[in-house]
């Protein structure tokens, strides 16, 4: 059992902080927004009144926040007030060197941090099988993973500081290559007179085999039970994908590593999401290749 305090019940911190309560340890939380406190209330957790009495007895921290600003926002008020040698541990998706900044500051508070971000989406989250992948020193990352696997199914430790980040954004611009190229495909071959739930399982049994294809078809009916055959709702939306592209983008110009594929993926995104469709799931990229 640990004293946990968890900040920010979201879409995704609302399923995380829940399976902390029902693994039986001492819950915390605090949003901005009073609805998730009190759904969180209910299920057995304490509610702070703000950021800084929630953390008085704290000894893991954790925070499941939009943006690198909100993070760091949120640590500059805290550090000087949490106990001594807390561990915090944040789960956001912000950029790599934002992440490292905050092990100095947290560091230099007389704390510990490790920055794990997930892949897993909200149902994931809910179900309590999220991948946290985790930047930081091995002592640290060894003291997170058995409060994360109280909340996932998989966790790596991915390297140093910001790394849980880097390894985060290079799956999700792999993952929006993949998508928008399975799209592309299938798109060729219905203008081409093919059925796509064919062409489908032909390419699942060849070389352009991927994961779009084994698990989240961006054709709609191709599949059951995925965001295409359900009008592209639910799932992993458009606007976070494009703003991982962006980390993705920025991490690429601050080492000068050449991605062409990755910054293609982030122009076709972020026209897909000026046209309207930011909060749509991210396979409706398929939307992109149609004619009308
Ligand atoms: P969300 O916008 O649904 O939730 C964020 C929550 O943080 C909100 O409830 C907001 O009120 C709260 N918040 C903001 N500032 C706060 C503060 N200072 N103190 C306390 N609470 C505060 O976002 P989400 O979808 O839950 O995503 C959270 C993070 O997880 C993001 O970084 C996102 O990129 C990442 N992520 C999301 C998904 C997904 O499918 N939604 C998947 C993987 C990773």
């Amino acid at each position: 059992m640990h004293k946990i305090t968890f900040f920010g019940l979201g879409n995704m911190g609302l399923g995380m902080a829940s399976n902390l309560v029902s693994a039986g340890n001492q819950v915390t939380v605090y949003d901005l927004l009073e609805a998730p406190l009190e759904l969180m209330v209910n299920k057995g957790a304490l509610a702070a009144s703000d950021s800084i009495s929630a953390i008085k007895d704290a000894q893991v921290v954790i925070s499941m926040l939009p943006a690198g600003k909100h993070v760091k926002a949120l640590y500059e008020k805290l550090l000087a007030h949490a106990p001594t040698n807390t561990l915090f541990i944040d789960c956001s998706t912000i950029d790599a060197l934002d992440a490292k900044a905050l092990h100095k500051l947290v560091r230099s508070n007389g704390h510990r941090f490790v920055d794990a971000p997930v892949s897993g989406g909200v149902a994931g989250a809910s179900a309590g099988t999220l991948t946290f992948i985790m930047g930081g020193s091995k002592e640290e990352v060894e003291q997170a993973m058995p409060i994360l696997q109280q909340m996932g199914k998989h966790c790596f430790h991915a390297g140093g500081e910001g790394a849980g980040q880097i390894a985060k954004i290079c799956n999700n611009m792999l993952l929006a290559v993949l998508m928008a190229g399975t799209s592309e495909a299938l798109k060729l071959a219905i203008d081409n007179g093919l059925d796509p739930k064919v062409m489908s399982e032909i390419m699942k049994q060849s070389s352009g085999n991927n994961w779009a294809l084994q698990h989240y078809n961006p054709v709609p009916n191709v599949m059951e039970g995925v965001p295409s055959s359900n009008e592209y709702s639910g799932g992993f939306l458009v606007d976070l994908m494009n703003k991982d592209l962006s980390l993705a983008m920025s991490a690429a110009t601050a080492n000068q590593s050449v991605v062409p594929m990755g910054a293609l993926a982030r122009s076709l995104y972020q026209m897909h999401g000026l046209r309207g469709n930011g909060k749509k799931d991210f396979s409706s990229i398929y939307e992109a290749y149609l004619k009308e």
